[in-house]
């Protein structure tokens, strides 16, 4: 048995000694822990949900004691709580040895000057980095969700030369530079990592032009469910992210949860070495693509080439499914468009709606009120040509859309929700 499995075992050995919930499914399927002798059998185990996390809520889905327990992290749950995950001092010493891993993939390296731009509280990217950080030696920038400019201030003064953020807000620190007179290509800026939201291509491709060719732009992949960042994580040729084999990851066809042959499918997600909160199986709603190829950097582990989506990222409009991921790459593609948008879907006269603000690109001509309506017509064909549904498009002065300082919320949906009677 390798190592890898032996510990898998044991981690499952343990879900089902302390885990009612999962136990209980297990025993519906009429298997216990000896029925699976090996990664094949791992498939036979029952999905976790994340719903299943709320049902005996906040304890029920430990495998060890809360007495140890050292911190507790937390992001938002479907139910309107928040999902909370404890560490064991193991699972923070693992943790960090993963950051590091993730960290030296990136291209960061001991003496770097680190900005972290991602929450420091609860969200378990922004410590997560931090403690990577001082393992490895470099000196860091916890600036954390403080306003922008000072953000940008310090990065200044301190010569940051890696930034860790989420992509929208480190658009969002270029379009404060700009207004403040600076030019972050003078800034001395080497990589740029980005996690807690997705980055599509295009938005990489913006990030690049306004902060220069020569800066690294990559991006990690993580959940705190499985401690924070680290699952995926791209290396310094930014050409998919590289799956970390501390995991068992399965493809599988999201409605039936059956195995899929192809090398596109929902990602579910086993724990191998997590002590407090291991998952078994846990069927992630995140679509993706996967490569086998070696990548350019020599590694041969698998790679997520893309996300097609996540469950809260689609959105059902006149009975069409649409990822908010697709519409940021239309709107991205477009000269027109800087990278601020918003999209608000409305159901009058039970009619669903779907409208798109989107702030135009300051590099269009100045005069561009003149031509306004006949622009936005225009999108609204190319729109309707890319995905089969009439839009509304208003494009609208640079600033009108609302940057908070921390996720960004592109979707509001006011249309009429069904209430279950
Ligand atoms: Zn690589």
């Amino acid at each position: 048995m390798d190592k890898k499995f032996a510990s898998f075992k044991k981690s499952l050995e343990r879900v089902y000694e302390h885990n009612k919930l999962y136990r209980d499914k297990m025993r519906k399927l009429n298997i216990t822990p000896d029925d699976i002798k090996s990664e094949e059998d791992i498939q036979k185990l029952p999905i976790t949900e994340k719903k299943d996390f709320f049902i005996d809520y906040p304890y029920g889905y430990y495998a060890t004691s809360q007495a140890d327990i050292k911190v507790y992290h937390a992001s938002s749950g479907t139910t309107g709580k928040p999902l909370i995950v404890g560490l064991t001092e193991n699972d923070m010493k693992y943790r960090s040895e993963t950051i590091v891993k993730d960290l030296k993939m990136a291209g960061i390296q001991k003496g770097d000057v680190v900005q972290i731009c991602l929450g420091l509280g609860m969200f378990a990217g922004g410590l997560s980095f931090y403690e990577g950080l001082r393992s490895m030696g470099c000196k860091i920038i916890p600036t954390a969700t403080m306003s922008t400019k000072m953000q940008l201030f310090y990065m200044k003064e301190l010569k940051t030369n890696v930034l860790i953020s989420s992509p929208s807000h480190v658009m969002r620190i270029y379009e404060v530079a700009l207004e403040n007179g600076i030019d972050v290509k003078d800034l001395p800026l080497r990589i740029i990592r980005v996690g807690s939201e997705l980055m599509t291509e295009k938005m990489r491709q913006k990030i690049k032009e306004s902060f220069g060719d020569d800066v690294s732009v990559t991006q990690d992949y993580g959940m705190t469910e499985f401690l924070g960042p680290g699952l995926g994580m791209e290396c310094e040729y930014g050409c998919g992210m590289h799956l970390n084999d501390d995991f068992y990851f399965e493809l599988v066809d999201p409605k039936t949860k059956k195995k899929t042959n192809g090398n596109i499918g929902e990602l579910i997600i086993s724990s191998v070495y997590s002590e407090a909160f291991p998952i078994v199986r846990y069927a992630t709603n995140d679509l993706v693509e996967v490569t086998y190829d070696k990548c350019d950097c020599g590694r041969v582990s698998p790679r997520i080439l893309r996300f097609l989506g996540r469950a809260d990222d689609m959105l059902k409009v006149k009975g069409v499914k649409i990822f908010v991921s697709q519409i940021e790459d239309f709107l991205f593609a477009h000269p027109k468009f800087n990278h601020q948008y918003e999209i608000v879907l409305n159901d009058d006269n039970y009619k669903d709606s779907l409208t798109i603000n989107a702030e135009y690109h300051r590099k269009i001509s100045k005069d561009y009120q003149k031509y306004l309506k006949e622009y936005e017509r225009e999108i609204e064909e190319e729109f309707k040509d890319v995905f089969g549904i009439k839009s509304h498009i208003h494009i609208v002065d640079i600033k009108t859309i609302e940057r908070p300082e921390g996720k960004v919320r592109r979707v509001k949906d006011y249309r009429t929700k069904m209430v279950p009677v």
